[in-house]
């Protein structure tokens, strides 16, 4: 019997993790300079929270979330995403007692049971930020700003970034009505989809983000402007793009972006890669500014957004191989067994001294050692044979200048540094 991952899912072997690591070393490079900390939430919540947050009708929370009772008849999700975690957290830790202004990271797994495609997993990874306790347009730009710079350091082209002014809650609930109105005209309702249809009635918002055809095509046909924002909220989404403006973020206004959460207000934006086919969203996100209050906390406005790493790594062009460069500095090849001794002893001085190094451990003849080290792409190949030992040296071979020289034992660590730096 073998196993297999479960569907949805995949492993990250070595061939690949470089690409993770440059992307997480980069994302965190970047958001200190914008004086966030990273915050790590658990993978699994009370089903509620999300119900509560994302909303019930929503895709996420209706056809996507990995949900079970536990054995304590406890309801648990796993996580579907960043924010809502990140709001309990800040809530539940007190984090506005310390500062009621908090910048958060996250970098980490996410679950959603959607049919897998290239790039949209089960489990997939996120890399957010949420900042939490500003109501100023000049956050939404600097989000905005950190989304970009973080796609650019992905390497991620040609991307367009997209936005849009949902409005706050009392437009969201003018929005509604009208679509709410919309949607009950006979001559639409039949060209909707069965979700949408009940959509309709409960939350009609929801039908603008279906990702059915049909539905798609009566929101372009039907909703085109409809008048439901406030002059507030016309004026911070404007002082938001004047912001944007002065350091140059190419966007487009787009009023079909909507994003399938109910939690977003104001400002939503979306980064799309036309590489990536149909849903071709890298990064996403926007303006929560009702959903601290809503959980119980002071009212405050928020705004972050989630970059999809497995995405952003397709839509960059990275693909899976060998990573150049050198797997380990040294790598030691005894010959004999009071060889293997003493290479023993050297390994441990080498990696105490900072060196990277490895051994063949199967005792085999210097050919196939060598042909080890040619694997492990070392630098330099350290001989020890039992003349060495006698002289208290070993010989020193660079793989490259296939020069060799001997060195005492005691002075290796300090020959092979100089030779490395
Ligand atoms: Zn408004
Ligand atoms: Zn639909």
């Amino acid at each position: 019997m073998k196993y297999k991952t479960i569907r949805g899912t995949r492993d990250i072997l070595p061939a690949e993790i470089s690409q993770w690591q440059d992307a997480e070393n980069a994302a965190r490079e970047l958001f200190k300079r914008y004086g966030y900390s990273e915050i790590r939430t658990p993978v699994m919540e009370e089903t509620g929270l999300f119900i509560k947050s994302v909303g019930e009708d929503t895709d996420i929370v209706k056809k996507e979330m990995f949900s079970f009772r536990d054995r304590g008849e406890r309801d648990i999700s796993l996580r579907p995403e960043g924010t809502a975690p990140i709001v309990r957290a800040y809530l539940e830790n007190n984090l506005v007692n310390l500062n009621p202004f908090q910048k958060l990271y996250y970098i980490g797994p996410m679950f959603r049971a959607e049919r897998p495609q290239a790039g949209r997993l089960r489990q997939f990874h996120q890399v957010g930020i949420e900042a939490i306790g500003s109501n100023s347009p000049a956050l939404d730009a600097e989000v905005i700003i950190v989304m970009a710079g973080l796609l650019d350091s992905f390497g991620v082209k040609n991307y367009t970034m997209k936005l849009n002014n949902l409005g706050c809650a009392d437009d969201k609930k003018k929005l509604s009505k009208s679509l709410k109105e919309l949607f009950s005209k006979k001559e639409v309702a039949s060209l909707l989809c069965d979700d949408c249809k009940r959509r309709a009635a409960t939350n009609p918002l929801r039908v603008l983000d279906c990702k059915i055809e049909s539905c798609k095509v009566v929101v372009r046909k039907y909703f085109k402007e409809v008048e439901f924002l406030c002059a507030d909220c016309k004026k911070h989404f404007d002082d938001v793009l004047k912001f944007l403006d002065l350091v140059k973020i190419k966007y487009a206004v787009d009023p079909y972006i909507v994003r399938g959460l109910d939690y977003y207000t104001r400002t939503v934006f979306e980064a799309s890669c036309g590489s990536l086919g149909a849903q071709n969203a890298v990064g996403a996100g926007g303006r929560y500014d009702n959903l601290i209050s809503d959980m119980g906390g002071p009212v405050t406005g928020a705004c972050g957004f989630a970059v999809g790493i497995d995405r952003a790594l397709i839509a960059a062009g990275k693909v899976p191989g060998e990573t150049g460069g050198a797997k380990v500095d040294v790598f030691v090849a005894p010959l004999g067994e009071e060889a293997y001794k003493k290479a023993f002893l050297v390994l441990a001085d080498l990696r105490a001294s900072g060196i990277s190094c490895d051994i063949d451990y199967e005792s085999r003849s210097l050919k196939s050692q060598m042909r080890s080290a040619d694997k492990l792409k070392a630098r330099f190949v350290l001989i020890i044979g039992d003349d060495e030992i006698k002289k208290g040296e070993a010989a020193l071979r660079n793989m490259q200048t296939k020069e060799q020289v001997c060195v005492s034992f005691d002075k290796l660590a300090a020959a092979i540094n100089g030779k490395i730096e």
